[in-house]
């Protein structure tokens, strides 16, 4: 399990409910998203009507799914969680959608990753709150179909182009979540510690907060090593420096890089002069899945500035050669 990793490790509880806020005016940052979902969920209450359908977008950990739950209770409906790959048969789908109350919250998570039979028994369940199945193959198979209540969908993916057109389109509120600043980290991270138990002052929060990579999920995991660190060394305060040394020894630096992200920027600064480096050859030199360098390790340095996606290849940045104080070649600063 990588400590920086933005998804749930196996061993960690995937709906931590300890630390997830359970109302809109408890949930920091996401500005525009929450002021939108205020509007629309205010709005179908004054109507008496479900939610629209909503997709949520955004990297893993950023709060999709702590999000659902809230709509939950501020619409004060009933919530079924599952996700696109669990629901494998029609049959599967139908069942859950059998269950619903009026008003419930269906979150379905990575709905992306849903196969098109069952996506297809989807379309009219949105849009006509309807389930509409074939039972049995060939001549004698047949057709049901029946009312659904009416109910609100979420859906979670990490990109929107993932989803097939017609899925997307079905959706009445698109909403975007972004990374978190470090100053909305330190205020998650104390609201966080608060819940634990903790003391964490500001500079031990805003240490915290740095090297979460803009994550909530990262900032909460590492907050619980910070915390076996201060009480194994009998430290009362989690300040900058119990923070910086804990952190230190987890192999976090202070931008949240870890072991491997910096075994790929110094092998790209090192062995290959700063690049251009094809993928693969760095995947074979770092010992890695061509398919997991690119999915799992490159999206974070190339957001947070250190590598470059060029069409001949992976290229460090001026920001990667001086996180490891070395001179970048003087091509790089024009
Ligand atoms: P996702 O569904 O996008 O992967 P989650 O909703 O499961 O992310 O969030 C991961 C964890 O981060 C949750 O347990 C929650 O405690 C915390 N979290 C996420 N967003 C926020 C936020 N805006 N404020 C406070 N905590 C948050």
């Amino acid at each position: 399990g990588r400590l920086v990793n933005p998804q749930p490790l196996s061993r960690e509880p995937v709906n931590d409910h300890a630390l997830r806020p359970q109302r809109l005016a408890d949930y920091i940052g996401q500005e525009q998203v929450c002021r939108s979902l205020d509007i629309f969920m205010k709005a179908a209450r004054g109507r008496g009507e479900p939610l629209d359908h909503v997709l949520f977008h955004g990297f893993p950990g950023l709060g999709k799914t702590t999000l659902s739950y809230i709509i939950a209770n501020e619409m004060g409906a009933g919530i079924k969680v599952t996700s696109g790959p669990v629901i494998e048969k029609q049959g599967d789908l139908a069942a859950i959608l059998t269950s619903l109350q009026e008003g419930d919250i269906l979150f379905i998570d990575e709905i992306h990753r849903l196969n098109h039979v069952v996506e297809e028994v989807l379309y009219p369940a949105m849009e006509d709150f309807q389930l509409d199945l074939i039972i049995g193959q060939g001549p004698g198979a047949r057709s049901v179909k029946m009312n659904l209540p009416r109910f609100t969908l979420v859906g979670a993916t990490t990109r929107t182009g993932l989803l097939t057109p017609p899925l997307r389109d079905r959706f009445g509120v698109v909403l975007r979540l972004e990374f978190y600043s470090p100053e909305e980290l330190v205020t998650i991270v104390l609201r966080s510690a608060a819940l634990l138990g903790m003391h964490v002052d500001h500079s031990g929060a805003l240490e915290l907060g740095r090297r979460s990579r803009g994550t909530p999920r990262i900032a909460n995991r590492l907050l619980r090593r910070v915390r076996d660190f201060a009480e194994v060394g009998g430290h009362q305060v989690v300040d900058a420096k119990v923070a910086d040394e804990a952190l230190d020894l987890l192999g976090v630096d202070r931008f949240g890089l870890d072991d491997m992200d910096r075994r790929i920027l110094l092998t790209v600064i090192d062995k290959f002069h700063g690049g251009p480096i094809g993928l693969e050859t760095l995947a074979t030199v770092v010992c890695e899945e061509k398919n997991t360098l690119e999915d799992v390790y490159e999206p974070f340095l190339i957001q947070s500035g250190f590598i470059k996606r060029t069409p001949r290849g992976r290229v460090a940045t001026v920001k990667a050669y001086e996180h490891f104080q070395r001179k970048s070649p003087s091509r790089l600063k024009n």
